[in-house]
Formats: C-alpha cells, sequence, structure tokens
C-alpha cells in the first residue's frame, strides 16, 4: 500500500502559474513541459502499480531525503522485511538504446543515465541501511511506463535493472508476492528520520514581467466581466464565484512570491484593483492565517490546494455553477 500521496513537483506548480500571468521563455517552456512528463510518468507507475496490487507492500512515493550529507530524491521507495526497492520512474518515449555504457536517444548519444542514477541513490540506500533496526538488502530498478518506448539495453549486466512497459505487469506482481510484515513496518518507520521537505530553490519571480489582473479559470482570459458575486469571461463565457477567483489570487501570489509577506495592499495590486476591498480582506481572513501586528499584519494562505483550501474552509457553493468543480472537490489528495 502507498504510505503517502505522490503531489505535484513545486516547481512544475510555479511554471503552471507562472505562465497564466506571463510569457514563458523558451527555457521555461522546455522544463515545464519536462517537469510535466515526468509527473505523467508517476501518475501512469501509480495507476499501473494499483491495478498489478500492492496491498502486501509498503511503498514510500516521491520522497526527498537527507544521509550523511548527501541529498537524494526517490521516485518510489519500496519496504518489505527483507528488502529495501528504489524505482526510479523514467516517462522516455521513442527509440533508447543502451551500449557500451552509453545511451542513446533516436541515434543520438547522450542525455541523463538512469541507471547510473538509480545506483548512486541505490549506493546511498545501502549506507542508510545500517541504521534501520532490521538488516535489509537493497535493490534497484529503472521503470520505463511510456508504451510508446522502443527499448533496448545491450548489456545484460544493464538489462537486469532495466524494467520496459511489456514486462512492468509482470515486475509489479513479483513485487506483491514478497511480504511487508513488522520489520517492514518498523523500518519504514525508522526510514522517515532521514526525509526531508523538497529542498530545491524555485525561480525568482520578477514582477514586472506580471500579468496583474484576474483571469478564467475555464480558458485562461484576462477578459472578464465582473459583477456582484460573480466573474463572466466574455471568451468562454465561464462563471466563477468571485470568492473564488479571489482565492486563486491568493495561491497563486503564495506559489509566484514564496518568500514575500502577503499583505493586502499587494493582492490589491496583484489583482490590478478588480477586487473590492471589502471582499479581499474578507477571503485573506477566511482562507489564510495571520501574521504580525496590526500596522505590518500580513497573510500566509492554508493550504495551496485550491480544492482542500476551498472545502477546509467553508466556502459557500450559493453561487457555485461549476458543477465538474464540485466533483473534483475529493479528486485531490492532502499531505502524509
Ligand atoms: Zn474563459
Amino acid at each position: 500500500m502507498f504510505l503517502n500521496n505522490r503531489e505535484k513537483p513545486r516547481e512544475l506548480l510555479y511554471y503552471e502559474v507562472l505562465s497564466r500571468r506571463a510569457d514563458l521563455t523558451r527555457d521555461e517552456q522546455w522544463r515545464m513541459r519536462n517537469l510535466a512528463r515526468g509527473f505523467a510518468g508517476e501518475a501512469e507507475y501509480d495507476r499501473l502499480f494499483d491495478a498489478a496490487g500492492h496491498g502486501r507492500l509498503l511503498i514510500y512515493r516521491d520522497l526527498w531525503m537527507k544521509i550523511d550529507k548527501a541529498v537524494l530524491q526517490v521516485d518510489s521507495l519500496i519496504v518489505t522485511d527483507d528488502t529495501l526497492i528504489v524505482n526510479e520512474i523514467k516517462n522516455y518515449s521513442g527509440n533508447y538504446l543502451y551500449r557500451d555504457g552509453r545511451w542513446f536517444q533516436n541515434g543520438r548519444p547522450g542525455g541523463e543515465d538512469p541507471l547510473a542514477q538509480v545506483s548512486r541513490t541505490a549506493g546511498k540506500l545501502v549506507r542508510m541501511a545500517f541504521h534501520l533496526p532490521y538488516r535489509v538488502a537493497v535493490e534497484k530498478k529503472v521503470v520505463f511506463v511510456n508504451p510508446n518506448l522502443d527499448l533496448e539495453v545491450g548489456s545484460d549486466d544493464a538489462a537486469q535493472f532495466a524494467v520496459g512497459r511489456p514486462k512492468l505487469m509482470r515486475y509489479f506482481s513479483d513485487l506483491n508476492q514478497m511480504y511487508a510484515g513488522a520489520a517492514a513496518y518498523k523500518n519504514a518507520n525508522a526510514l522517515r528520520k532521514f526525509f526531508i521537505d523538497d529542498p530545491m530553490p524555485l525561480p525568482v519571480t520578477d514582477v514586472r514581467r506580471l500579468r496583474a489582473g484576474n483571469y478564467c479559470y475555464g480558458c485562461g482570459s484576462y477578459e472578464l466581466e465582473h459583477s456582484r458575486y460573480t466573474a463572466i469571461c466574455s471568451q468562454c463565457n465561464y462563471e466563477e464565484t468571485l470568492e473564488r477567483l479571489v482565492v486563486r489570487a491568493l495561491i497563486d501570489f503564495t506559489i509566484l512570491f514564496p518568500k514575500e509577506k502577503m499583505t493586502k495592499a499587494k493582492m490589491i495590486s496583484f489583482t490590478d484593483n478588480q477586487i473590492h476591498e471589502k471582499l479581499l480582506r474578507k477571503a485573506l481572513v477566511k482562507y489564510c492565517s495571520k501574521t504580525g501586528s496590526s500596522r505590518s499584519t500580513s497573510y500566509i494562505v492554508k493550504n495551496r490546494d485550491l480544492h482542500q483550501l476551498l472545502k477546509n474552509n467553508g466556502y459557500s457553493s450559493k453561487y457555485e455553477k461549476d458543477i465538474v468543480f464540485k466533483l473534483g472537490e475529493n479528486a485531490v489528495g492532502g499531505s502524509f
């Protein structure tokens, strides 16, 4: 069973918000596409593992760990009574060939080396395993989830550490034959002291490139007609409650400026004076925690996930017309 949720990477979230409010550079577009592809691959891995069954296993997903001074990222860590298995998940498509220690992508050499990557991670886990209450072996696999990948691993040595999509369900079923009992539970618990928050710094946002105002939840257009309780998009007619619109702006600000103090004055200019001050103040009080004294009050949004934030803080859906949005409320998981 999965012990924690897999959340969208912070950096992907950042570029998604930035792309709503600024034109991304080519590098940023490339980075966003790459992160989105990686995350889609991880979601596919989870979906297939769910389908194959993993009730007998303990699985951590999407971890950052600190072991001695080394920091490592682990896509999936499977804990059984006598083994720790690390899976590096790749969503490559096209032609990949591994020969004589080198990767060739569509005939061209270079790119990252997932086998070397998973070996480094496994090496660090071996060192860490000495600190666990029960002795375990460490195994490693690179898991290629994309069905549109033509993978050829030329050496048998390397091939044993790679699982392509055609053999993936079999691999998962074999894993689920392993056993996670008391030793696995104790080890899984002991692992937690090596977990850290995602340490990667986000890019710093240049406020001058941002478009102030509010955009349509449906199509992204800034052409909105505000009425008393809702805003209607002139492009696609999507109607959104002003309360939800403001809450999205609070989340956007938090994601774009994680180190800045959010104040009412900043939110007024961020939303280009389009929101009545009273409504803004109400939303800040309702969806944020307050810090600072009365002269320098700032706010911290209680959750960065829109559905969770609305749901946990008494969002009134009297004017909510979007049925799909309402249905999506339960589609998002919290953190562990
Ligand atoms: Zn629209």
